[in-house]
C-alpha cells in the first residue's frame, strides 16, 4: 500500500509499504478514507522529536473498518468510524477515572517511538488498536469533512475550552491556527459572553472574526490593555494557549483575569520555560494542559457536528493525493494553508 513516511528532516515521501493486518484480537484495519495534515506533524517533519527511521506520518482520519480482531465488540467490518488520535489503554487508574490522556499507556499515531511507535494514517491502510476505546462510529448524515477532525482538532479545541468553561465566561485564544480558530468555535458554541482570538497574521485574524470573535493582532496593540479594555478591566475569564510557546504563555498570564484559568492544548516539549510566576500567584490562576482527553469528548462534538453548531470543515484550505504529500508538507511547512485533507485514492 501507499504511505507517507518520513526519511529525514523536511523529507516526506509517498512509499510503498506492507498493509497492516489485525495483530491483536482488540485491533482493527481501516481502509483510509480522508486524511489531513496537522500542526502537531510539524514536531516530527522538522525534527523535534526522537524518531526511528521511516515513521508513516499522520494521526487525523477516518475510513471504513476491512477486518476486526475477534474481541473487538462495538463494531465491525463495513463501519464507518473516525479515530482519536490519541490511543489510550481503556483499563488503568487514569482511564476509569476518564483522564485517559494521563494513561502511561497513551500512544499517537504517526508520532514514532516517542509517542508509542504507531504507524501512523496517512496511508491507504491504517491499524487502529484498542479498536472499542479508541473509535467512534460516524453518524448517517454527518459531513465526512467535520467528521475528519473529531478525532483531533476540533475535540481539542473544544476540550480546551470546556474542561473549565463557566456560562457566561470571557475566552481569550492565543494563536489563529486550526487548533486555536476551533476552540473559537467551541467558545460562542458553548456561550462564551465574548471570545477574543490573538494573533499576528491578518488572514487568520479575519478567520477568526468569521467564527464570531473580536480579532487582536498583537503588532498593532497590545493584547492586555485590549481585553482589559473590553471586559471592564477583568481580563479574560479563560484564556487558551493554543500555540504551545513560551511567548504564548507569557501572553496568556498578562490577559488572564485574576482567579482565571490557563487551559494549554498547545503541546509544550521543553524542559523549562521562564514564567512570570509572581503575577500568576498573586492572580491566583489555573493552569490545565496535557495530552487531550479526546475520547471524552468526541460524541458531545459529533452531536454539535449533527446538530449544524460546529462546522470545523470551514477550516480546510487545500484537497490533495495522497501522492502529492511531499509538496503538501511543504506547503503546509510554508504557512500557505490552513488545513490540508489528502485524499489516499488519488
Ligand atoms: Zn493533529
Ligand atoms: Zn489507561
Amino acid at each position: 500500500m501507499k504511505a507517507a513516511v518520513l526519511k529525514g528532516p523536511h523529507s516526506v515521501v509517498l512509499e510503498d509499504i506492507a498493509r497492516p493486518h489485525v495483530v491483536d484480537p482488540t485491533d482493527v484495519v481501516l481502509r483510509v478514507e480522508r486524511t489531513a495534515i496537522c500542526g502537531t506533524d510539524l514536531h516530527p517533519y522538522e525534527s523535534r522529536l526522537e524518531l526511528e527511521d521511516d515513521v508513516v506520518l499522520g494521526h487525523e482520519f477516518l475510513g471504513t473498518i476491512v477486518e476486526a480482531g475477534s474481541a473487538v465488540t462495538r463494531f465491525s467490518e463495513g463501519d464507518r468510524v473516525v479515530a482519536s488520535c490519541v490511543v489510550s489503554c481503556g483499563a488503568c487508574y487514569w482511564c476509569r477515572r476518564n483522564n485517559p490522556g494521563r494513561c502511561a499507556g497513551v500512544r499517537i499515531f504517526g508520532m514514532g517511538i516517542t509517542f508509542g511507535d504507531l504507524v501512523g494514517g496517512q496511508a491507504e491502510y491504517v491499524l487502529v488498536p484498542n479498536a472499542d476505546f479508541t473509535l467512534k462510529a460516524i453518524p448517517d448524515g454527518a459531513d465526512d469533512d467535520d467528521m475528519l477532525f473529531v478525532g483531533d482538532i476540533i475535540t481539542t479545541g473544544y476540550e480546551a475550552v470546556r474542561r473549565s468553561f463557566k456560562p457566561g465566561d470571557s475566552v481569550a485564544i492565543v494563536g489563529a491556527g486550526p487548533v486555536g480558530l476551533c476552540a473559537a468555535m467551541s467558545a460562542n458554541v458553548l456561550g462564551a459572553s465574548q471570545v477574543f482570538v490573538i494573533d499576528r497574521v491578518p488572514a487568520r485574524l479575519k478567520e477568526a472574526e468569521q467564527y464570531g470573535a473580536i480579532p487582536i493582532n498583537f503588532d498593532e496593540v497590545d493584547p492586555q490593555d485590549a481585553i482589559y479594555d473590553l471586559t471592564d478591566w477583568r481580563g479574560a475569564d479563560l484564556v487558551v494557549d493554543a500555540v504551545g510557546h513560551e511567548s504564548a504563555l507569557i501572553s496568556s498570564t498578562r490577559v488572564v483575569a485574576a482567579g482565571g484559568t490557563i487551559s494549554i492544548p498547545g503541546a509544550y516539549v521543553e524542559e523549562s520555560i521562564a514564567l512570570p510566576f509572581g503575577e500568576l500567584w498573586v492572580k491566583g490562576i489555573t493552569i490545565e494542559g496535557g495530552v487531550a482527553n479526546i475520547i471524552n469528548y468526541m460524541d458531545e462534538v459529533t452531536a454539535l457536528i449533527v446538530a449544524g453548531k460546529l462546522k470545523p470543515s470551514t477550516l480546510i484550505s487545500h484537497r490533495m493525493g495522497l501522492s502529492e504529500v511531499s509538496e503538501a508538507y511543504q506547503m503546509f511547512h510554508e504557512r500557505e494553508a490552513t488545513k490540508i485533507v489528502l485524499d489516499p485514492t488519488k
